[in-house]
């Protein structure tokens, strides 16, 4: 199947009020031209230089997001253009995304990136490490990034029974924060979570973004 059939049949199935992330990592920029000729606009990179050399090549208003860890020294070449990076995990690094976002007179939206799967290899805060940072008097400084929700990765398992506790527990720590710091604000307000194997368990475990790569281009080698 086209990868312009793969996108409409999934826009087809998600209701409008979910946003869909093709992820293109590894992928030609050939390959995203099509997806963003059959009018995807959202795109996930996980990797910084892959992102910058993409960008480059292709139209100014696609939206890229970064999914993937980010290293404080690479902000800066990310900072001219990304919409939004799924990945924060450290005061550190939201401070950095600050710093680099304010020089570029952008607000950058973030999310922070929670621990909910029970594999040692995945990054992410917990909720007592989210509170610190949301506590931080420093916090309340940064004008030029914005709390836009939470991110998580489920276990890379078949026991949905696992998976959907995991996409629950996200959903909660999202709960969770939008009452302690995010009443009155309406920015915060995504729940990405579910890729390609469990995108619609996600969605009904109330998902507001989901990140798809294998579904919508094929798989990848390594
Ligand atoms: C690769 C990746 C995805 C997409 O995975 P698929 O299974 O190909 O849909 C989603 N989120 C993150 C963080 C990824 O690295």
């Amino acid at each position: 199947m086209s990868i312009a059939f793969n996108i409409k049949t999934l826009r087809l199935a998600v209701s409008n009020n979910v946003e869909i992330v093709a992820v293109s990592k590894t992928k030609p920029v050939s390959d995203i031209l099509e997806a963003y000729q059959a009018g995807q606009r959202i795109f996930g990179e996980n990797r910084v230089q892959e992102m910058l050399t993409k960008q480059v090549e292709l139209p100014s208003d696609i939206e890229w997001h970064l999914i993937g860890h980010l290293q404080t020294n690479k902000v800066k070449f990310i900072a001219p253009f990304v919409r939004m990076v799924h990945s924060v995990d450290s005061f550190k690094l939201l401070n950095e995304i600050n710093i680099q976002a304010t020089k570029n007179k952008r607000v950058i939206d973030c999310l922070l990136q929670f621990y909910i799967a029970s594999e040692e290899t995945k990054f992410g805060l917990s909720l007592g490490e989210a509170f610190d940072i949301l506590d931080n008097p420093l916090f309340s400084n940064f004008k030029n990034i914005r709390i836009a929700g939470v991110m998580g990765m489920a276990s890379c398992s078949d026991n949905m029974d696992l998976v959907r506790s995991e996409f629950k527990q996200l959903h909660q720590i999202f709960e969770t924060l939008k009452l302690k710091y995010f009443s009155t604000n309406p920015g915060f307000r995504h729940i990405s979570m579910g890729m390609s194997g469990d995108y619609l368990l996600a969605i009904e475990e109330g998902a507001t973004m989901i990140r798809v790569g294998s579904l919508i281009f094929g798989g990848r080698k390594g």
